[in-house]
């Protein structure tokens, strides 16, 4: 199970880039497989869409189960909305829980984002997925709401899709009920991909850019401010 971080070779660590040389068949969604084409040469590939998680995995532990070693692809970190808890799931499935397993961890895209806007992330922080395709939407609206009233930092993954729009902006609003409407929010484009897009702004103010399901949004806390370019939280050290 390999993270390979938010996409440049730069960002991949060692482990990830060497592990291509110890595996027979490498596996993933399509848009991660070409992020790391460079290195597979002639190796077998199964590519898929999205949203194939199971049959992807499914498929995975019967290659693993023939005896080949295969390479599972994850962006980012495999343990973070990523491939690996699916795919231990499916080893216990197929009763193959004794194949090694190995999970090599990546940049997660809070981590990528957060290096481009400064240190957003100084402080305890909630991760948040906004995706309701696997979580209901009323436990989405208890976590930010809680996140907001226990002052943590956020980092908003997935803000928005084609089909999902609005969430991003009762996030807005239910946040605004405990913070102040100037709190700085970064809003970060492919981090670490090709050309980042990254933009500082405010509470009051963030939706009105451009947010999409490549972006990465970091909502300060009550002592989060902007220091020159950057976007840092104190982590209370007196100057
Ligand atoms: N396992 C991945 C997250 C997958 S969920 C990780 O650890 O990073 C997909 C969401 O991650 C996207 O909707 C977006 O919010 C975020 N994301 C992934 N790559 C990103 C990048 N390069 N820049 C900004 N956000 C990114």
């Amino acid at each position: 199970m390999v993270g390979i971080g938010p996409g440049d070779a730069e960002h991949m660590t060692q482990r990830a880039q060497s592990v291509w040389k110890e595996v027979d068949v490498v596996a993933g969604y399509k848009t991660y497989i070409d992020l790391i084409r460079p290195w597979l040469a002639e190796k077998k590939v199964v590519a898929t869409g999205m949203r194939q998680e199971i049959d992807r995995c499914r498929e995975v532990v019967e290659i693993a189960l023939e005896g080949q070693a295969i390479a599972l692809v994850s962006s980012g970190d495999a343990g973070v909305y990523g491939m690996a808890g699916i795919l231990i799931e499916c080893l216990e499935e197929k009763d193959a829980l004794d194949i090694p397993l190995e999970i090599i961890p990546g940049v997660s895209a809070a981590n990528a984002a957060s290096s481009l806007l400064g240190a957003p992330l100084m402080h305890d922080f909630a991760v948040i997925s906004l995706s309701d395709l696997l979580t209901p939407w009323e436990v989405i609206q208890k976590r930010v709401k809680l996140a907001a009233e226990g002052d943590f930092v956020m980092a908003i993954y997935n803000p928005k899709s084609k089909g999902r729009q609005d969430q991003i902006e009762w996030v807005r609003q239910a946040v605004l009920e405990y913070r102040d409407p100037q709190t700085p929010v970064g809003i970060v484009k492919e981090a670490l991909r090709g050309d980042s897009q990254v933009i500082i702004t405010t509470l009051a103010e963030f939706t009105q850019s451009p947010i999409d399901m490549l972006t990465t949004v970091i909502i300060g806390n009550s002592h989060t401010r902007v220091v020159g370019p950057y976007m840092v939280t104190p982590r209370g050290y007196v100057l």
